[in-house]
């Protein structure tokens, strides 16, 4: 007999969980390793308490909590997400993976049930990067996608570096962070967006993650006075930015509802008021659900900023610093979690994650799938941030009938 979660108990310590770091609105702001965040991780270490679990922390501060399987020598089935959040965050985002996971757990200890292998509930830090840059730092170091030196060396706004506030914080594990003995990973997490929603859709099968490319522009014209220039012999940075911005826009409008394009940053020099502006500097980024349409996106940018080069007699550096994805998560977990949905007759939509998500670092690793449960209005990052009872409850169903499956 496969059991029920208890709907009402995860939901509960949803609502207790965002007592912690609470912000107007029913949002929360529990950033990576300050008091919030380690309150956090308390409560959640004392709701495991009961359950009999061997507790492991890493000295990134990722948290594993194995419950024992009836077969030692087999390897663990993992699940889990983060309980850090953004500084204007929901209550959803994260810490619903994790105590979706918390209830998996709960559940099989009320019905006496033991797996063959091991289970292990994995709380991931600093998933959101907004103090400690970059995002998903817990499981990058733990996938060795980035050094711990690199990643204790990291400082916030105030200049404490992540290595002070583990130890502040009493976060820092005996463990060197490294890929642990797991055959499977699942992360539950809220969609983020409209589409399951829109779609009347319970269960989200998330089979991979966008493609992106992100640029840093640098645009080069010549300084000259507002007053005694005319336009025709100006050679303008943050007018041919503007016109980059707008052509980032367009590139968006083309690729949706599939692509996305921004820009979002930007510095200006001499960003003084009497001078026309000879160098400005723009972040922009393009993605896709397919890869060769990222790329595609690219070259329409590399088309318009040579176009907005030659009409406005700037020159613009081009540096492609970085790429992401497309991460494809394993196919075959992604059918066990679209059999186990259909078997409780819930509807599945197969979808691509625009986010960065921890599973996007254990993908790698080992089989790895991710499962998607509504957001209410798409609200996300922001306190209004919402996601039914039931919503949540059945995503956590399907975890727990899929663990079951892979754990024997
Ligand atoms: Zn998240």
């Amino acid at each position: 007999m496969i059991p029920d979660v208890n709907a009402d108990r995860l939901w509960q310590s949803i609502i207790d969980m965002a007592e912690i770091g609470p912000i107007p609105g029913n949002g929360n702001c529990r950033m990576a390793l300050t008091p919030e965040d380690t309150a956090a991780r308390a409560l959640f270490l004392r709701w495991c308490q009961p359950l009999g679990l061997r507790h492991e922390q890493d000295a990134i501060g990722n948290m594993f909590l194995r419950r024992a399987g009836t077969d030692a020598a087999v390897p663990a089935v993992a699940f889990g997400s983060h309980l850090d959040t953004v500084p204007t965050g929901g209550r959803f985002d994260g810490t619903a993976g994790v105590l979706a996971g918390l209830e998996v757990l709960r559940a099989l200890e009320d019905a006496g049930l033991r797996t063959k292998a091991p289970l292990e509930l994995v709380n991931w830090m600093n998933e959101e990067g907004s103090r400690f840059h970059p995002a998903m730092m817990g499981s990058r170091v733990a996938a060795g996608a980035l050094s711990l030196d690199a990643a204790l060396a990291v400082t916030d706004n105030a200049g404490i570096s992540v290595a002070h506030a583990l130890a502040e914080s009493g976060q820092a594990g005996p463990l060197s962070p490294m890929p642990r003995d797991w055959t499977a990973w699942l992360e539950l997490h809220i969609e983020q967006g409209p589409v399951m929603e829109e779609t009347s859709t319970d269960i989200g099968i998330v089979t991979g993650t966008m493609h992106a490319r992100y640029f840093n522009l640098t645009i080069v014209g010549e300084p000259s006075h507002v007053g005694t220039t005319a336009i025709g012999r100006r050679r303008d940075s943050l007018a041919a930015a503007a016109a980059v911005i707008l052509a980032v826009e367009q590139i968006a409008l083309t690729a949706e509802p599939d692509g996305r394009a921004s820009a979002t940053w930007i510095e200006n020099t001499p960003n003084a008021r009497g001078n026309v502006a000879h160098i400005t500097r723009l972040h922009c980024d393009v993605r896709h659900n397919e890869a060769a349409r990222s790329v595609a996106m690219e070259a329409s940018l590399r088309q318009a900023l040579s176009e907005i080069t030659a009409r406005r007699q700037v020159h613009i550096d081009i540096d492609p610093y970085a790429t992401f994805g497309p991460i494809l998560f394993d196919a075959g977990l992604g059918a066990l979690l679209r059999r186990k949905a259909n078997d409780r007759q819930l509807t599945t939509r197969d979808m691509t994650a625009a986010a960065g998500h921890d599973s996007v670092f254990v993908a790698p690793l080992c089989p790895s799938a991710m499962l998607f449960v509504p957001s209410v209005a798409g609200i996300t990052h922001n306190p209004a941030e919402y996601s039914t009872k039931e919503q949540v409850a059945r995503g956590a169903q399907v975890m727990l009938d899929a663990v079951l499956d892979l754990a024997g």
